[in-house]
Order: structure tokens, then sequence, then C-alpha cells
């Protein structure tokens, strides 16, 4: 029996957040390829010529269309996923709406192909407009093809409005990109401008989709991530501390199987990288969260995109909590000189095409270093479909990266300073490899810790200063340092008032040392001038800066000042940054080296 596709009853619809609206190629892409997902595909092929502005073709290996219903799959409201009502508290299919079809095929040049498995023809129907023009019937594969064309050629503004075909396609590219990778047991094509962009392998693994859609060098610098709670469930994949982006386009989130722009969880994510990566950057993940589909609602907005969560600070907690335990033991040691000759190797093969989607996400997802490797390792996307199992031997391959948490573990048993360079950088060899040590970051982090600690426990020791300081503040500033004193006091600062907006510093935390000198509180001033009020942020920003202040910058270490500073590296946990996110640790390899100096190939 075909499935039934039916008109939704008007309390249903009423229910229905507001329709959506087809406001670019790249929404045609979305609801076409969520069809196929939902039609139970396990291949969907999609291509766009001139960024689907003129073409854009999804086929399916799925359901297909009965032949009673080809035409009411095209009216507004009709949907075989919903009845009534009831459905919506539990919906388990991409779509339910019953609107894409329709709102398509009001503005473009629409063709479909069908066939049911019970039937031995399929039919072709034609729509220019919303107008039926050709219904035949036609001999084909079971499953589905869409081809929309001459996307708003009846609606001129729309028309007008929309982007250059690079940034369409750009926006396909993302869209194709999440359903391939919230979907790795679907085999999914994509083709642009005639050229085979990627291709996943649908064997259900993650791993592969993430290989085949970005490349190899991105997966590397992935961490595996799985937890589970009770009635909750986070997997997938998110990035080392130090491959971020200047932006969130790489934070992929899935809940139950469905992208998700959720500013809950994205907070969470960044959150758990706090001080762990680079101020103004951002992490990267490919996140699936499954949760009982009774405890969100995804009907907010009809783009589908946003969703509300019924347990929110459970949910929260719980992805805060497993991200951290995950970045803490599997963080590996940034690369001195990571994969660049490698590039140099491959120089060669440098492809015109490239991996659009790759491309596009990717592009600032590497910063600086890794960027290099990619750009000259981009050859490998020619053939890379069949080349897939290849590449994913190499993946699991080189995978034996020193893991920051195996390193602290051992760290106390055999290492042997070398030395120190530029005053700055303590060199380290340990069993076949060698680290350089930010001194400095590595210090701030150290005081840092041990500050929070001491706070926290209440236990701050000050000590007098022999010269008390006098600070000059503009009124404002002194106003804000007054309303803020108890916080500086809580922290083992003694600030008096000093008269016409001066203020008289007698004591300073112990574990600061002597700090240099005193601008880091005018710096505290100017930063938190417009966030005073924000509980935490002004405590935090003044023990950040002290500490900054506390760091002595070029300065000869002897040994025994080097042995203990590396010895109180083994009480942090990973991953090694300073407070403000940059790394303590670089590692190069002995292999590396050897590979540097063409000994082994
Ligand atoms: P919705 O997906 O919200 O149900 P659509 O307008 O996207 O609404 O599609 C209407 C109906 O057409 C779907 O419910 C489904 O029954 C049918 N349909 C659309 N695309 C496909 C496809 N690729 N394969 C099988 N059936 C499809
Ligand atoms: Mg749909």
């Amino acid at each position: 029996m075909n499935r039934k596709i039916e008109i939704l009853n008007d309390l249903t619809i009423n229910k229905i957040a507001a329709g959506e609206v087809i406001e670019a190629p790249h929404s045609v892409v979305k609801e076409l390829v969520e069809n196929s997902i939902d039609a139970g595909a396990s291949m969907v092929t999609l291509e766009i010529k001139e960024g689907g502005k003129k073409y854009i073709r999804v086929t399916d290996n799925g359901i297909g269309i009965g032949e009673e219903y080809v035409e009411r799959a095209f009216m507004r409201h009709s949907t075989s996923k919903i009845t009534d009502i009831g459905d919506l508290s539990n919906i388990d299919s991409l779509g339910f709406r019953g609107e894409a079809l329709a709102s398509i095929a009001a503005v473009s040049r629409i063709k479909m192909i069908t066939r049911t498995k019970n039937q031995d023809y399929g039919i072709l129907l034609e729509v220019m407009g919303g107008v039926i023009k050709t219904r035949e019937k036609t001999g084909c594969p079971t499953g589905t093809t869409v081809i929309v064309e001459n996307l708003f050629f009846n609606t001129p503004a729309r028309l007008k409005f929309m982007k250059s075909n690079s940034a369409e396609t750009a926006e396909v590219s993302k869209i194709i990109a999440r359903l391939s990778l919230s979907n790795p047991g679907i085999s999914f094509g994509y083709i642009n401008n005639n050229n085979a962009i990627f291709t996943t392998p649908g064997n259900s693994m993650l791993s592969q989709a993430i290989v085949s859609v970005f490349d190899k060098d991105t997966f590397k610098n992935l961490i595996p991530l799985e937890s589970n709670e009770s009635n909750i469930k986070l997997w997938g994949y998110i990035g080392q501390p130090n491959f971020v982006r200047g932006n969130r386009n790489l934070q992929i989130i899935y809940v139950n199987g469905r992208y998700v722009k959720s500013r809950l969880i994205s907070k969470v994510v960044e959150e758990a990288y706090k001080e762990k990566v680079v101020i103004n950057k951002h992490p990267v993940c490919v996140l699936n969260l499954d949760v009982d589909p009774s405890e969100i609602d995804v009907n907010v907005h009809p783009s589908k995109v946003e969703i509300k969560f019924e347990k929110e600070e459970q949910v929260q907690k719980f992805v805060y909590k497993s991200i951290a335990k995950a970045l803490e033991e599997n963080t590996i040691m940034p690369k001195l000189f990571p994969r660049v000759l490698q590039g140099f190797n491959n120089s060669g093969g440098i492809e015109k095409k490239g991996n659009v989607a790759g491309d596009i996400l990717i592009n600032e997802a590497c910063d600086n270093y890794v960027q290099k490797s990619n750009v000259a390792e981009k050859g490998q996307f020619v053939d890379k479909q069949d080349r897939d199992n290849e590449n994913w031997v190499q993946v699991s391959d080189t995978y034996e990266d020193t893991v920051q948490s195996s390193f602290l573990d051992t760290l106390l048993d055999q290492y042997k300073i070398i030395g120190q360079i530029f005053d700055t950088y303590i060199i380290l060899e340990k069993g076949q490899s060698f680290y350089l040590i930010d001194q400095h970051a590595a210090h701030e982090r150290l005081i840092y810790n041990k500050f929070l600690e001491e706070i926290k426990n209440e236990k701050v020791i000050s000590q007098r200063l022999v010269q008390p300081k006098i600070l000059e503040l503009s009124n404002e500033d002194y106003i804000l340092l007054s309303e803020n004193m108890g916080s500086f006091i809580k922290m083992g600062f003694h600030i008096e008032e000093f008269g016409m907006n001066s203020v008289i510093i007698r004591e300073t935390p112990m574990i600061l040392g002597k700090p240099r000198d005193f601008s880091f509180i005018y710096e505290i001033l100017d930063e938190t001038r417009d966030d005073s009020n924000v509980a935490g942020y002004f405590e935090d920003a003044i023990i950040k800066k002290a500490c900054r202040k506390a760091i002595k910058a070029n300065d000869k270490l002897d040994y025994c000042e080097m042995k203990q500073l590396v010895e109180e590296l083994h009480t942090l946990t990973p991953p090694l940054t300073c407070p403000h996110g940059r790394p303590i640790i670089l590692v190069m390899r002995q292999y590396d080296i050897e590979k540097h100096f063409k000994r082994i190939q």
C-alpha cells in the first residue's frame, strides 16, 4: 500500500508555528533533502548549479509517493507525517508541516519523478508557479527525484535579494554538510557545477562522514566524546582547544538528529572551553544530544532550528560536564611544526576545484598553521571518493599524538631539562619528544590556579607594601572602584579611599609577590565599566589582570627554578593553557624531526 498523504485539519494547522518561507536556494535544498531522509532513503544525491539559483536536483532511493498522492503532496498542509495535534508532541520526522513542496512549487518550476515499490511505473509531475503543466507515467527506479529550476522567476523582489553564486553555494554547502553529518547512515553525494564535492560512505560512522565532508586533517583535530546520563546522551566530536575558528559556524549541534541553533548549548560549549581557547576564537564541535522527545519543543520556529528544553538546567550541566571531561582526557599537545612538510610534499597536486563544503566550513576553521596544510592537501579531494577507505586508515594510523593527561601523569618519571632559550622558553626532553614550555604562560596559570584556590577557601594571605601606592582616578573610576571595593578586599587587597578621587593600596595578596605596577587596576576599571554589574565578572577580571602583572618578563631561570616550574605543571589539568587561553607547551616528536631532516620518508 502506498503511504497516505492527507491535508491536516484546521485545529492542527493552527497549532503549527507560522508557515515557512522559501527564502533562498539553501532553504529549498534543506526541505528537499529532509524529505528524502524522511522517506527512508539510504542514498541521496544533491546537485546544484549557479548556487542553486538556476538548478537544484535531489535524488533519493526512498519510499517514493504513490501515484494517487503525487498532486496532493504539492498542496498546502498536506503531509504523510502527522495526522493531528496529538502527534505534534512526538515528532520523529524532520518535516511535519506539509508546506514545503507547495511553497517551492509556487515560486519555481519544479519537476518530480517518483515511484513506490508497489508500482511498476512512476509518475512525472511538472508544476510551474503553482500550476500543473505535465503529468505522465514514466519508467524510473523506486524513489524520488525533484528538480527545481529558475527559483523565484515569478517573484522579482526575492529574485533580486539572492546573493552571489558563491555566497548561495556557501549556504547550500552548510546545509548539506549538516544533514550529511547528522545522518551518517545515509550516503550523501554533493555535486556543484558538475564537480563532485563529496560522497559520504553511509556506513553509520560519524567519523567517516566527517572525513568525507571535511578532510582527515580536520578530523585529526577532533576529540571523540560519548557521555550518558539516565535519559540523556551526548556523542560526537569536539575540537582540540587549539583548533579554533573566528566564528561559530563550525559548532554543529543536533538534538535528536535535528540540526538546532541552541543558544543554551552553544553557551555551555563555550563555557566548557573557557580559558582553554584564545579570546575571540570559538571551539568547533559536531555533537548529537539525544533526549526524550517529550522533553523538547521543536515547534518553536518555522525554520525549525530553534529548540526549547523542558529541563534546561539538567541539559546544561550534563553538556558542560561531558565536554570538560573529554577535554581533560583527550587534549593533545599542540605541535611545533604541524604537518607543514607534508604540505610541501603534496604541493604538486594543488586542486582548483577544491572541496566547496570543506572549504567554506574549514577555511576559517583552521587557525594559522593548520590552514597551510589544508591548502596544500586539497589535491587529495579529486579522487577522494574511492580513497576514503585509505584516508580512514591514515587517520587512525597517525593518531598517536601525545595526550596531555598522560604526559602530565608521567611527567615526573623521566624528563631532562635541556635549558632555556630567549630567557622565555624551557626545553624539556622526555621519551621520543621534546617540549617547549612558555615559562610565563605556565607561571601565570600556576599562580592563577593557586590564587583561585585560596579565594575559594577564604585563605588569602596578604602582605603589606613597604611603600603604599597611591592611585589617582577619574571621578567615574573612583565611584566604580568604591562600589567594587568588596571584591578587592575579598582577594586580599587592602585599598582605602584617600580623598580627592584617589585611593591608597596598602596590602596585596601574598601569592602575587609584588605586582610590578598597579596599572592593572586602571585596566580592570576600563574593561568592567559596562559590565561591572555582572556578578563575578569584576572579580574574574581582577584575578586575571593581577596574575598577569605578577609575572616577571624575560627572566633568566637557573636549573632549580626551571625544575620547580616544570614539576609544578604536574598539578595542572589539561588542556595546558594560560588563563587567557594561550598554550603553555608545544611538542615536537623525534619522528617529526627526522622527517624534516629527511632521515625517514
Ligand atoms: P512535510 O515534509 O512537512 O510533510 P512537504 O511539503 O515537504 O511536507 O512534503 C509533503 C509530502 O510529500 C510529505 O509528507 C511526503 O509524504 C511526500 N514527500 C515529499 N518528498 C518526498 C520524497 N522525497 N519521498 C517520498 N515522499 C515525499
Ligand atoms: Mg518536508
